[in-house]
């Protein structure tokens, strides 16, 4: 039995997947290998992956997995959420699966949560179906984590909003049909933003040139500009005002998803230096013959063993729709930093093939460097575990991403 089949195999023992989550998995395993996994290195050169895969992801039902069959979705769960994520791994290509992720679990969400039938049946059902792209536009040059501090203004005129202002880092930003947009509607700090659907065939707006990144070569990550951009006043979502609030309970779908998506590609780490340990030659044995590497895996396997449980009693609460910040912000601070010495070691196990990219293990190391930055950084999750004093907090007008 291969490396890979055997962790595929030891997942099906945990209690929650049902048979329709694990068909479900290989469904998206295969995709993933077929379609996809000999792709990546092309697709990187070239500073681009294909927009039909959405559509082909779609077709799957990668993004309506939560979503209610008039939308187009399955009605799932987190469970078959997870299966996907554990799966999308064999893609070898996290710079791919961000780009999936903002349109399955940051954004579909949000617009199925806040949206009118009417903006469902414009905005939601396209994005499941895979015929529009989304992007979710918050950060800005000068406003990550202190999300309230963003400067993006909607001022109404008439029946119209008019928008101005920049976003910055923007997954599928450049490539999308529209953005679930958050901008200030009023001066007050937290109480001052809303979101907006907003369509990018609009006259105002444009894309700057390309960021040059460390990671995710591939995923369209965008600076965007907002100059006086008119919109109907319907594409408002939810109620005005309400932005940062509504931001701050779907942040933690993004973490729990990001941290699905840490976990996924540290499994594939792991089979593919135990893989490589098992057959390269050195002094006469193989690496993995070595007893600093077997035990360094061991214990490393370990850890990835706890963090999913953390990540699974996270999930089991969301599922449930039980209150969760805590766990999933663990759950994000936890695989994020964990998910930088399994993939540095496991790149190690490859000595100078590690550092080329012609193996993937050189890619996911380098790209899953983002997530103790993206969806919230480490020490924004610290802080929102351990806040300041009471009287501080009041003082600096909190919470924040
Ligand atoms: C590849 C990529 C894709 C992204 N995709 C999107 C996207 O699709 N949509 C979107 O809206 N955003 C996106 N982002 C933006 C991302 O969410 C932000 O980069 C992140 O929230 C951090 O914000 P910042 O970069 O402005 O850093 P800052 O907020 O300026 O923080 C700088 C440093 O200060 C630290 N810091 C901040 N506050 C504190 C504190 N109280 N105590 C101690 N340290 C602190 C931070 O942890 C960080 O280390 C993306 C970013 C990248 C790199």
């Amino acid at each position: 039995m291969m490396v890979e089949e055997k962790v595929a195999a030891d997942r099906r023992e945990y209690p929650y997947f049902t048979e329709e989550h694990e068909l479900f998995r290989a469904t998206i395993q295969r995709f993933c290998r077929d379609e996809i996994a000999g792709h990546a290195k092309d697709w990187e050169e070239a500073h681009a992956y294909p927009r039909e895969l959405f559509k082909k992801a779609a077709d799957l039902g990668l993004f309506g997995i939560r979503i209610a069959p008039e939308w187009g979705g399955s009605e799932m769960d987190w469970w078959a959420s997870a299966a996907a994520y554990d799966a999308l791994r064999y893609t070898d290509f996290p710079s791919l699966n961000i780009g999936l992720m903002v349109q399955a679990d940051l954004t579909i969400p949000l617009i199925d949560k806040l949206g009118r039938a009417d903006q469902k049946r414009e905005f939601l059902k396209p994005a499941v179906l895979g015929d529009r792209i989304a992007a979710l536009g918050i950060s800005e040059p000068e406003c990550g984590s202190d999300v309230a501090a963003m400067r993006t203004w909607a001022r109404e005129v008439g029946d119209e909003l008019a928008i101005s202002g920049q976003k910055l880092w923007i997954t599928n930003g450049a490539i999308a049909d529209f953005i679930v947009l958050a901008a200030r509607t009023s001066k007050s700090r937290h109480r001052g933003i809303s979101l907006i659907l907003f369509p990018t065939d609009v006259k105002g707006f444009s894309v700057g040139g390309r960021i040059g990144k460390v990671g995710h070569v591939a995923s369209d990550t965008a600076h965007l500009f907002f100059d006086d951009c008119r919109i109907p006043k319907r594409y408002l979502l939810g109620r005005r005002n309400r932005g940062f609030y509504y931001l701050m309970e779907h942040l933690q779908g993004e973490r729990l998803a990001t941290s699905l998506l840490v976990l996924s590609f540290m499994d594939r780490s792991l089979e593919l230096a135990i893989e490589y340990g098992k057959q390269r030659m050195v002094f006469g044995r193989h690496v993995l013959d070595n007893q600093v590497w077997r035990h360094k895996l061991a214990e490393h396997r370990t850890s990835v063993e706890a963090a999913r449980w953390l990540v699974y009693r996270a999930l089991d609460l969301v599922n449930r729709g039980r209150p969760a910040v805590e766990e999933v912000t663990m759950a994000k601070l936890f695989t994020s930093d964990l998910a930088q010495r399994v993939a540095y070691d496991c790149m190690q196990i490859f000595g100078g093939f590690g550092y080329t990219t012609e193996y993937p293990i050189g890619r996911i190391w380098r790209d899953l460097r983002l997530y103790t930055i993206g969806a919230g950084t480490s020490e924004i999750m610290k802080e929102i575990l351990m806040p300041p004093s009471e009287r501080r907090a009041r003082r600096r007008d909190t919470p924040r991403r």
